[in-house]
């Protein structure tokens, strides 16, 4: 199952009106929790939660939902299913740098093969339709103004993709620049938080993006299948394709690359 043209805009609107709901919050003082996992929560990642989990629902009403803001413990591993990050870069949304991006994913026989990143601050969002990505800006009633197709470029020189809150020691910061400029023949590295990094490669302004340490499903799920429709892959250490629906939604290290 794919989203039918009308769901496909129907997605966007939902998208977008997590976004609104997230930069209500974004630009008004707030505080935030810790989880177990003792990474941070705020009001608007439940806010963007709730707006995207309705508006699934209605829609799809037959299609499981996984996001990281629910639950998930008492449900069946189904063969299709939304993976939902409502605010990927909480971190960059709580330090306020913008670098953040609202993700939903659809998951068939362990594949995402629909994907949807918005970025609320520079009303910018990618997606995927019959197996093409495609960029556009989004105006302010929710709607795609410039839809461009994507691909993903390859070069001699290889531009590298960083995160941006896992590395915040300057001189470590510099010495895993000069590893990995040899490892993987680079001369530029960009740094930024959340998704946007696996959007970069997807739009062909960067090459390589290598994940060291555990990231969630729902992280990475919408950037893959559009890094995929784009031409490029995410694979593991050990070069095998990333799969989805394992054991407690954790990925392990990976490369995504053009
Ligand atoms: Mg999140």
């Amino acid at each position: 199952m794919n989203p039918n043209n009308k769901q496909a805009q129907e997605l966007i609107k939902i998208a977008f009106l997590a976004g609104k709901e997230i930069l209500k919050i974004y630009k008004k003082p707030f505080s935030k929790k810790l989880k177990k996992d003792k990474s941070p929560v705020t009001k608007a990642d439940l806010a963007a939660n709730r707006i995207i989990c309705t508006g699934l629902k209605n829609i799809f009403p037959k299609i499981e939902i996984i996001s990281e803001e629910n639950d998930n413990s008492n449900l069946k591993k189904k063969d299709t299913y939304w993976l939902v990050d409502p605010l990927d870069g909480t971190k960059e949304f709580i330090k306020k740098n913008g670098e953040f991006t609202v993700n939903i994913a659809l998951i068939k026989n362990k594949k995402p093969v629909y994907g949807l990143i918005y970025m609320p601050v520079t009303q910018e969002m990618y997606f995927t339709k019959n197996k093409s990505s495609y960029y556009s800006k989004i105006n302010n009633k929710g709607q795609l103004l410039t839809k461009t197709k994507i691909k993903t470029k390859k070069r001699n020189k290889n531009v590298l993709v960083l995160s941006r809150s896992h590395i915040s020691d300057k001189k470590k910061l510099s010495e895993m620049k000069d590893f990995m400029f040899k490892k993987f023949k680079a001369n530029k590295i960009i740094q930024s938080g959340s998704s946007i990094k696996l959007c970069y490669i997807a739009h062909g302004k960067a090459n390589i993006y290598p994940r060291i340490g555990t990231t969630m499903e729902w992280d990475i799920a919408a950037g893959d299948a559009i890094l995929r429709n784009a031409g490029g892959t995410i694979k593991t250490l050990d070069g095998k394709i990333m799969k989805y629906g394992k054991r407690n939604y954790k990925n392990k290290s990976f490369i995504a690359r053009s």
